[in-house]
């Protein structure tokens, strides 16, 4: 009979509380929950200050498990599109500062006014493939992050974890098979339950990523009535998501890390910001720690 209560450790992507605090008071909030993991937002992180907030995590004994977020790579003209480079490149360097396990890419949609998606997935392309080196050196995987195709226009032209790979493959031909050292590769993916739940090719996909390529698992609800194709995220058991196998699926093909919550929500917005992480921690014990299999 399995008794042992598989429960992976938390992170809180700060996302889910951004409306009420500050990096500061989110990485104290952590600690008195008992929340292991972090993954700060970089306007939250500019606000403190890069190294003022490593300082503060290490104090507080926290992982940071990614920066969010890289990517934004598209746009209109040649200037546009080095500038989203220039910011990428400080991103990397701010992700180190952090000791951050990755970077997280959200790689941007159409350009305002453009309907060339394939030239927008072109962008994305020469984007990750000019920053990757800078990445290398300084230790930092970039992890790209699929999003559901309703974000196709706006927000990230890359949506199913197969295309990630597909990128991930051609920008970098090394990190094809496990490293000899069992690092993570340059570059992979971060693999969230909110954008992929749906996806009938999803083990192929974690399968085929592997442990080197697993870079981050973030987890939050889809609830059947979405008000908001953006902040109406559910609190992990609100909505159809089995979190559970899903969690147990990602781990399967390797992944070894945090279960990262990240909910962009109005409604969690607006609750007093200890509730939501002690429904949170509640929650993901009622949701993922189920017994063993
Ligand atoms: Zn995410």
């Amino acid at each position: 009979m399995p008794s042992e209560l598989a429960l992976p450790p938390l992170s809180l992507n700060t996302a889910t509380v951004r409306e009420q605090w500050n990096l500061a008071q989110m990485i104290e909030a952590c600690a008195r929950h008992g929340i292991p993991g972090i993954s700060p937002w970089r306007d939250k992180l500019a606000e403190l200050g890069a190294d003022r907030a490593a300082a503060m995590i290490r104090d507080h004994g926290l992982t940071v498990t990614g920066l969010c977020r890289g990517g934004m790579f598209p746009a209109l003209d040649a200037a546009g599109r080095r500038a989203a480079i220039d910011d990428n490149l400080r991103a990397i360097d701010d992700a180190a500062t952090i000791g951050a396990r990755c970077l997280v890419l959200v790689c941007g949609g159409l350009p305002a006014g453009s309907r060339d998606l394939a030239g927008a997935r072109a962008m994305v392309h020469d984007g990750i493939a000019t920053i990757l080196e800078h990445a290398r050196e300084a230790g930092m995987p970039l992890a790209i992050e699929p999003l559901h195709p309703m974000y196709a226009a706006d927000r990230c032209c890359i949506n199913t974890l197969a295309q990630a790979l597909d990128l991930c493959d051609a920008i970098d031909a090394e990190g094809v098979a496990p490293r000899a050292d069992g690092q993570p590769a340059a570059l992979g993916v971060a693999v969230d339950a909110y954008h992929v739940w749906w996806d009938p090719n999803l083990d192929a996909g974690l399968a085929r990523a592997g442990a080197h390529r697993l870079l981050a698992y973030h987890i939050c609800d889809w609830l059947v009535e979405t008000r908001d194709l953006l902040l109406d995220r559910g609190m992990l058991g609100d909505g159809v998501i089995d979190l559970a196998a899903l969690g147990q699926r990602v781990r399967g093909a390797g992944y070894s890390g945090f279960d990262e919550v990240e909910i962009l929500s109005r409604h969690w917005w607006s609750q007093d910001p200890d509730t939501v992480l002690s429904t949170i921690c509640e929650r993901h014990l009622g949701c993922v720690g189920k017994p063993l299999l």
